[in-house]
Order: C-alpha cells, then sequence, then structure tokens
C-alpha cells in the first residue's frame, strides 16, 4: 500500500482533505494534473504584476476561512464594502454606513437606495443576518429572482446595484441562483470585507500545501480508478497508486472523467487584466456598471476595479492594474478586447488606447451552478472506497470548497476506522 489515502486533485477542497486526513494521522498521496496547487486559484505574475485568473476575492469573513487559514499571514488587502455604480454619465459609491461613514450621506439619499427597496432588503435579508441557520437550513428554497420579486424588491437598488453585484458573484445574469445561498452570501459580505492576499490568490492554496507532510505530486493527472479488494488503484501518468481509499477533487468539469457522477452545470466568465496609464481611480471599491436602462451594464463589462489601489503588491511601483470582468451567460461574455476597451474608457471617463492588456483569462468553468435546493449535499461515496468531493457539493465558493474538503477527509476517516 502506497498510502491510506489517495487524494485527486490539489484545489482548496484536495488540500483541506488531504490536511484533514493527516490531522488524524493518516497517510495521504496528493496528486494534481498541473504544474502547481491551487486548482481555480491560481496566480500569474506578468512584468510584475499580479493577474489571479479570474478576478476573485477572499472574505476573511467566511467561517472556514476563519477555523482553517492563517489570515493573518496572508497580509490581506482588502476592498470597501460597498461599490461604485455607475449609471450613465454619473458614478455615485454606496457603502456600508458602519465600515465607511464618509460614504453615509452619499448612500442615504441616492436615488438608488429608494426606502422602499431597503426595507424590502430588510426583510428578505434580516433573518440570516441575525441567524445564518436561516437560511442554511431553510426547507424551501427559491430563485434569486422569484425571491427578490416576492419580497417586493423591484426598484433600482434591486436592479442597478444588487442584480449588477451579484451577477459578478454568482457568475450568472439571469437570477437563477439559490435565493438561501444568495443569502448567506450577503451575510458574509455584510460581515466581512474581502480583500487580495499580498503574494496573490494563489497564496491561500499555498498556506494550505505548505502544511502538508508530504509534497503534492504535480503533473500527475489521474486517468483511471478502481478497487481490487481491499484496495483502490489509482492510474496516474506517473504510475499506480494504491490506498486504502480515494478521496476524488477534482472541479465540476472534471468529476464525470473519474466518476459516473453527472457533470454539475458551470458558470464562466473572462477577466481582463491592463497595465493602465494615467490615474483610473476607483478608490477601495468594485465599479459596477448599471447603464443600461432598466437595469444591468451598457457593454460588456459587469465590473472592474483599480486592483493597484486596493492591493498595492498586485502591481510595480506607480504602475496601475485594472481588471474587467465579462460574463460567459452573455452573448458579449467573450467581447474583443477593442469592445473591452472602449466600455473601460466610457466607466472610466478616461482614454485606454494606451493600456497594454497583460493577460485575459476565459474560465468556462469558473463555478458550479448554485441552483435552488439543499445548501448542503456532502461528498458522495461512489463506491466502497472512493468518495467525491468539491465545490460541486457545497457551495460554489472558497468556503464552500473548505468544508467540502473537510468533510470529505472526516468521512473517510471514519470509513478507514471502521466507523461507517
Ligand atoms: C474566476 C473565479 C472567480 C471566483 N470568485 C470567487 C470569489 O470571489 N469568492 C469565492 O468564495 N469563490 C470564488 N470562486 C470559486 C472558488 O475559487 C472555487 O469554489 C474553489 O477554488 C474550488 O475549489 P475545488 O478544490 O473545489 O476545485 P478546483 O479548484 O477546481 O480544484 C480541482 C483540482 O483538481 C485538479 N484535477 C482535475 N483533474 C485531475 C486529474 N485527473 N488528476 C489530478 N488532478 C486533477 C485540477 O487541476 C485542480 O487543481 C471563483 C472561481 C473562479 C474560477
Amino acid at each position: 500500500m502506497d498510502a491510506d489515502v489517495v487524494v485527486v486533485g490539489a484545489g482548496l477542497a484536495g488540500l483541506q482533505s488531504a490536511r484533514r486526513l493527516e490531522a488524524s494521522g493518516r497517510s495521504v498521496v496528493v496528486v494534481e494534473a498541473e504544474e502547481a496547487v491551487g486548482g481555480r486559484i491560481r496566480t500569474d505574475v506578468i512584468d510584475g504584476f499580479r493577474c489571479d485568473r479570474g478576478f476573485q476575492l477572499l472574505n476573511p469573513a467566511y467561517p472556514a476561512v476563519q477555523r482553517w487559514i492563517d489570515v493573518e499571514a496572508l497580509e490581506l488587502q482588502r476592498f470597501g464594502v460597498g461599490a461604485t455604480v455607475r449609471t450613465g454619465d454619473r458614478a455615485v459609491t454606496l457603502a456600508h454606513p458602519l465600515r465607511h461613514p464618509r460614504h453615509l450621506l452619499a448612500t442615504a439619499t441616492s436615488e438608488l437606495t429608494p426606502a422602499a427597496d431597503l426595507l424590502a432588503l430588510a426583510r428578505w435579508l434580516g433573518p440570516t443576518l441575525l441567524r445564518a441557520r436561516t437560511a442554511s437550513r431553510a426547507t424551501s428554497d427559491e430563485t434569486l429572482r422569484a425571491s427578490l420579486d416576492a419580497a417586493g424588491m423591484t426598484g433600482r437598488l434591486r436592479r442597478d446595484v444588487l442584480d449588477t453585484f451579484l451577477a459578478g458573484v454568482l457568475v450568472e445574469s439571469a437570477g437563477e441562483s439559490s435565493a438561501n445561498y444568495v443569502r448567506l452570501l450577503l451575510r458574509s459580505f455584510a460581515f466581512g470585507a474581502p480583500g487580495l492576499p499580498r503574494q496573490g490568490m494563489q497564496a491561500l492554496p499555498d498556506q494550505l500545501a505548505a502544511s502538508l507532510a508530504a509534497p503534492v505530486r504535480l503533473r500527475t493527472a489521474a486517468r483511471d480508478i478502481r478497487e481490487t479488494g481491499d484496495a483502490v488503484q489509482v492510474a496516474t501518468d506517473d504510475g499506480i497508486i494504491r490506498a486504502r481509499a480515494a478521496v476524488v477533487a477534482v472541479g465540476p468539469d472534471r468529476v464525470g472523467e473519474l466518476s459516473a457522477l453527472p457533470t454539475p452545470p458551470t458558470h464562466g466568465l473572462t477577466t481582463w487584466w491592463f497595465r493602465a496609464t494615467g490615474q483610473p481611480r476607483t478608490g477601495p471599491f468594485l465599479l459596477l456598471d448599471a447603464s443600461r436602462p432598466g437595469g444591468g451594464p451598457a457593454g460588456p463589462i459587469w465590473n472592474a476595479a483599480v486592483i493597484s489601489e486596493v492591493a498595492p503588491s498586485y502591481a510595480p511601483s506607480g504602475e496601475h492594474l485594472v481588471q474587467a470582468t465579462t460574463l460567459l451567460d452573455r452573448p458579449d461574455g467573450r467581447a474583443s478586447e477593442a469592445d473591452v476597451r472602449r466600455d473601460l474608457a466610457r466607466l472610466f471617463g478616461t482614454s485606454t488606447r494606451r493600456w497594454e492588456v497583460l493577460t485575459h483569462h476565459v474560465v468556462e468553468h469558473a463555478v458550479p451552478a448554485q441552483l435552488p435546493g439543499p445548501i448542503r449535499r456532502g461528498p458522495v461515496w461512489t463506491s466502497e472506497r472512493v468518495l467525491v468531493t468539491g465545490d460541486h457539493r457545497e457551495t460554489a465558493s472558497i468556503q464552500g470548497a473548505l468544508v467540502a474538503g473537510d468533510r470529505a477527509g472526516r468521512a473517510a476517516e471514519r470509513r478507514l476506522s471502521g466507523r461507517s
């Protein structure tokens, strides 16, 4: 036997399940197809700029992050809790009144925050703000769109702000995600200030990997998994690994390759990374575009940010790094560079002719679709010794991936010790 457990995939879920198993005294081999750990959380360093493979943020308020991550060591550079919303030729910053009192008046008096919407939002979200279990253990669920409609939240706070912001977070613009899941997400935004680690988002999986007893075997894709009596055999690019159990943590688009489970639906996005000239400014806030009459962006970009303003470590001194995100569920999700550049010029009110594209990432399967229904399904045994996990078995987030991995580690431990 090469190990007690072989873990396939070194994203957050695979790494956390390996950690949990090692903490129980089990020997673990982790194999990863790519040349580095991290899965959907990777950072490219280009000319001194840190470009994450798809713009994403770490929310330190996630319970799993608080429990298992040394957040201090990541040196988070935090975004403001709010957003700057562009509507036509105006831009207004709406922000959390307690964290950003400077923006209180503008937030309270903006036409984007009508009283009826604020009241409806308080009714819709209030119980979950007070108790997370209200949403996580709710027995009924529906789409975000239907739920907000039913709550009477139909004004500009919904159309121009919430829908636009959430489309970027959920990576879908139709409002088809689970309302209960969105309540939990908004709760974590209310209690935390998301940010970017000093070394880039990849510092998060790197931290998990560094705590493992044995290094992850990189460039070692698993090709086949089969059970043989009292063992499981994982055929990899580097030979066969024999273990007493396998945890498959490969990401939703790959699940079908190593198990008989159906491939979960996913949502995708594109992030463009620009070296900007001039002084583009958004302060510490995400810039949302709601310039289309009736809500949503007038161009392909749903959100943008001057990353270097929030996270100076993402750019060489004196340089400006801008990200722009488009959604692949829209026809303009694959907009050309020229179109993205034109849209940025409109959003920032400045010429972008001399802005230089550092890279752009098309992430077809950024997150599993979080459809209405039970929020947590947990890892699933597909045979006596093979367990499948990942964010697609929990929630479509860093929180979900960490919890998924931890639960898989515990489940594998229980089986190995004859307790299940
Ligand atoms: C662009 C983008 C933006 C996001 N924004 C946010 C955000 O702001 N906040 C948030 O909480 N979450 C966000 N997420 C979601 C979050 O990043 C994911 O939920 C999480 O990283 C998923 O981790 P995972 O371990 O489940 O899967 P993955 O990270 O996909 O890990 C699976 C691993 O398995 C490996 N693998 C696949 N096949 C094989 C094989 N045959 N053999 C060996 N290895 C294999 C892969 O290479 C990969 O490393 C975002 C994701 C993306 C892509």
